[in-house]
């Protein structure tokens, strides 16, 4: 298969490692270079707030055979910037044909002299994990996704947690507080004390300032606000950003050749008439198909239903679709006292999200109904007694 005769891809993560892996299985032979800020091989980060930190796992390497894949890898190197037909580095400069962003997402810092970890890399998780010993008073800043992983894993590790959110729900942004709100009993059922709706105004030596004057002390203190798109780099550069890289639904940025995939990546959504950008570990190994496709020639659409999944306290979380336009509520089965139940979001009728706890079953189903983009019924969706397939109106 012909293509560029030079691809370099920036950033050595799941969305890098996954574009030479489809360029290679598409039959691409030419010469592919990958820049990466770390100095590990691609590996897996969903763990790192998982099963590392419970100290289950030590190594969630993707396991890449880079020689095998006749990848002219550059760990440690960071790109640094981007003029037409050469990337810049901190060490050197290379000339390409075509170029693929997916340099991933950096995490939100807050203000304050005191020590803050983040959570983004393995390093981080490992010198983090080290810290946790029974009896550490933890402070989590933040109560989303991360949050909520991190304090399930501390907590079984036998610290003391504290996780501290200035909305007045966990998962707020990412479910909508009426959603997120089932899930704040786990965090007490689990030893791990909640206080909603407390800002933090900065990090001390000593612990967490409240913005009521509160000094919450602390061993340790992890922010787990968010993550920004890694596309400083490229400010003054021909690419476009817009909350990231800004991307047409071919992934393709607005400088011909240049492509970008995974959390970097903001891209205009078909099924959803927007631009919308995903910090999902499902993007970052899907898209790169399209980009790979695109790059040898091909006119794939990245247009995914998107799905994202969480492990805390004891259960598995996943959600599907996308919620932003919904106009109703729909419960399958009593978060207070269910183990297992399920939640849709419909708009105009139509299933457009669902979240499922510990029901993996009715998330492949919804997942099947907001492909078909059918309408539902929402009295028998209610029922958890009957299937989410059989429920299309
Ligand atoms: C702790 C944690 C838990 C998670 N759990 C889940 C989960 O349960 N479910 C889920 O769906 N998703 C989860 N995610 C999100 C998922 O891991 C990400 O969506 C995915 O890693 C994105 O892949 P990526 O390749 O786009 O970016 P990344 O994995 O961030 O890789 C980007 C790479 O580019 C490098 N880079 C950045 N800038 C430069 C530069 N200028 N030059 C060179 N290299 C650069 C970075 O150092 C990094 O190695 C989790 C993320 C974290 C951090």
């Amino acid at each position: 298969m012909t293509g560029p005769a030079r691809i370099v891809v920036v950033g050595a993560g799941l969305a890098g490692l996954r574009t030479i892996e489809e360029l290679r299985a598409r039959g691409y032979e030419d010469q592919v270079t990958l820049v990466g800020a770390e100095s590990r091989l691609p590996y897996d980060r969903p763990p790192l707030s998982k099963k590392v930190m419970t100290g289950e796992l030590d190594d969630t390497s993707l396991r890449a055979d880079l020689g095998s894949l006749g990848v002219d890898a550059r760990l440690a190197e960071t790109a640094t910037g981007l003029r037409p037909g050469l990337l810049s580095t901190d060490a050197a400069e290379y000339a390409f044909d075509a170029l693929v962003l997916a340099t991933g997402a950096v995490p939100m810092r807050l203000p304050g002299p005191g020590p803050q970890s983040v959570l983004r890399t393995l390093d981080d998780a490992l010198a983090l994990r080290a810290r946790l010993r029974p009896g550490t008073r933890l402070s989590v800043v933040g109560a989303g996704w991360i949050g909520a992983e991190l304090a399930t894993a501390a907590a079984a590790r036998g610290c003391r947690v504290t996780v501290v959110e200035a909305a007045g729900a966990p998962l707020a942004a990412a479910l909508g507080p009426a959603v997120g709100t089932t899930t704040a009993a786990w965090y007490g059922q689990a030893g791990v004390e909640l206080r909603l709706g407390q800002k933090v105004s900065s990090i001390e030596h000593d612990g967490i300032a409240l913005a009521d004057g509160e000094l919450l002390a602390a061993d340790v203190v992890v922010t787990a606000v968010g993550v920004r798109p890694a596309v400083a780099w490229l400010a003054g550069s021909a690419i476009e950003l817009e909350n990231g890289v800004a991307v047409d639904s071919r992934l393709r940025t607005s400088v011909e050749g240049v492509y970008a995939a995974g959390d970097c990546a903001s891209f205009w959504s078909e099924r959803y008439g927007r631009r919308l950008r995903f910090e999902h570990w499902d993007v970052a190994l899907h898209a790169p198909e399209v980009v790979a496709a695109g790059l040898l020639g091909g006119d794939d659409v990245y247009d995914p239903v998107p799905y994202v999944w969480s492990e805390q306290f004891g259960r598995m979380l996943q959600y599907v679709g996308w919620h932003g336009d919904a106009d109703q509520l729909v419960w399958r089965g009593d978060p207070a006292t269910d183990r297992k139940w399920a939640v849709c979001w419909l708009a105009a009728g139509r299933l457009a999200a669902a979240m499922t706890v510990s029901l993996p079953r009715d998330l492949l189903q919804a997942r099947r109904l907001i492909e078909a983009g059918v309408a539902v019924d929402p009295v028998r969706l209610a029922d958890p007694g009957v299937a989410v397939r059989d429920c299309a109106a």
